[in-house]
């Protein structure tokens, strides 16, 4: 039995089987690369859905990371430190907004939202007690939470897990007739990922962001933009929501937030939407905390430069190019933006993805038929290059 095996097996045994990973024991990564228990090299083509935009071990972020480990950790929002004030000041610029929330998890960020929407509905809208309501998308993905996967559309990810929390409808994605109809007096917030992920990165139709943005604002309603996967570089942009020039009364930020070190999330809004909380009325004990801050902040700085997004936007029109020319015998359809693809194959993804790795590639497929490629904005276009050709490789089986 090899280390690896072995290391699997207690995972197998104790943990819960909530998740279904490649055969593979990571125990080092920088860059693009992982190496595994046994040395063996493998380039991430997946960056922890989007959490490790900025790469492995990325040494402006590991360094924020070290210095304030030996300055302080954690206070609580009980006391400020010195660390959240620019945190916050520096992310509400970055979204050209007034006011920051943070939490930890993406789906903390997603029920705060939620919590906002409905609080605003009522205290600034005007919503009869309780009757809010907040539409989100078929194939939607928001995190995991009870409330969220109540309006989730996928068996797997809902079944078992009600009773569901109601004040939430459901409209097709992409298709601006049925949000416009779904729409009433006391709807307070649309919920809406630019670029569906988990659903196999799927792009609306161009212009559908905008025909969204000015609905919501016709009819009073919240546009909240979940971007914590679309968000900080991913498509070649800061916010996905650039690509239509739209912007959201209320952004999702998580994943990239934490610089692949901490988790971190926040909601980013104007004052007239993030003002309605008062003390006591919600909060996180780990939210906002120094390291998190400190690393955020880093990430922050980090994409003030849009180093990361031009090299989002130039390597991913070329990820594109080579996926595009791909014969239509071995790929279905590709989707994408960026250094991000959807690739929708005529067969079942996981063999794929179990040869894929077999040839040093980690790729993950998502639903039973698309392989998603991710690979951290710090890939080098000849690892790109090389990615690619052991993903063709892998096709052709
Ligand atoms: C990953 C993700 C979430 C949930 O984030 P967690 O940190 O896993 O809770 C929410 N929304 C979108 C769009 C995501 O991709």
């Amino acid at each position: 039995m090899t280390r690896s095996d072995e290391l699997r097996a207690l995972s197998e045994e104790h943990s819960a089987h909530n998740y279904h990973p490649l055969p593979i024991v990571i125990a080092e990564a920088r860059g693009a690369w992982v190496t595994d228990v046994e040395g063996n090299r493998y380039l991430d083509m997946l960056s922890a859905y989007s959490a490790v935009n900025f790469g492995h071990a990325n040494e402006r972020l590991t360094a924020a990371a070290k210095r304030q480990l030996d300055r302080v950790t954690l206070v609580s929002r009980a006391f400020d430190h010195d660390e959240f004030g620019p945190f916050a000041a520096e992310l509400a610029e970055l979204c050209g907004k007034d006011m920051v929330l943070p939490m930890n998890s993406g789906a903390e960020g997603v029920e705060t939202a939620l919590k906002t929407a409905r609080k605003w509905g009522y205290e600034v809208k005007g919503v009869p007690d309780g009757q809010a309501n907040i539409i989100t998308f078929e194939h939607n993905f928001h995190g995991r939470t009870t409330t969220i996967v109540s309006f989730s559309t996928d068996p797997v990810a809902k079944l078992s897990y009600g009773p569901y929390t109601p004040g939430f409808r459901t409209v097709p994605y992409g298709e601006i007739g049925p949000l416009a109809q779904a729409i009433d007096e006391n709807t307070v917030g649309v919920l809406i990922e630019p670029i569906q992920g988990e659903a196999g990165v799927i792009v609306p139709p161009e212009g559908f962001l905008r025909q969204v943005r000015d609905l919501c604002t016709e009819r009073g309603v919240l546009m909240i933009a979940d971007e914590i996967q679309t968000g900080l570089g991913r498509t070649g942009a800061t916010f996905a929501c650039e690509h239509e020039d739209v912007v959201p009364d209320v952004y999702i930020l998580g994943k990239a937030l934490g610089g692949g070190i901490v988790p971190v999330s926040a909601v980013v809004a104007d004052r007239d939407v993030l003002g309605v909380f008062q003390p006591g009325q919600h909060g996180s004990t780990f939210g906002g905390n120094p390291l998190a801050c400190a690393v955020a902040r880093e990430v922050i700085a980090i994409l003030k430069t849009g180093e990361f997004q031009e090299r989002s936007r130039e390597l991913g029109a070329h990820l594109h190019e080579r996926l595009g020319a791909l014969p239509g015998d071995l790929v279905r359809q590709v989707r994408g933006r960026g250094l991000w693809a959807g690739v929708e194959l005529h067969s079942l993804a996981r063999p794929v993805s179990e040869r894929l790795k077999d040839l040093g590639v980690l790729a993950k497929e998502t639903h039973e038929t698309t392989i998603r490629l991710a690979p951290p904005l710090v890939i080098s276009r000849e690892d790109l290059d090389w990615a690619l050709d052991q993903f063709e490789a892998a096709l052709k089986g």
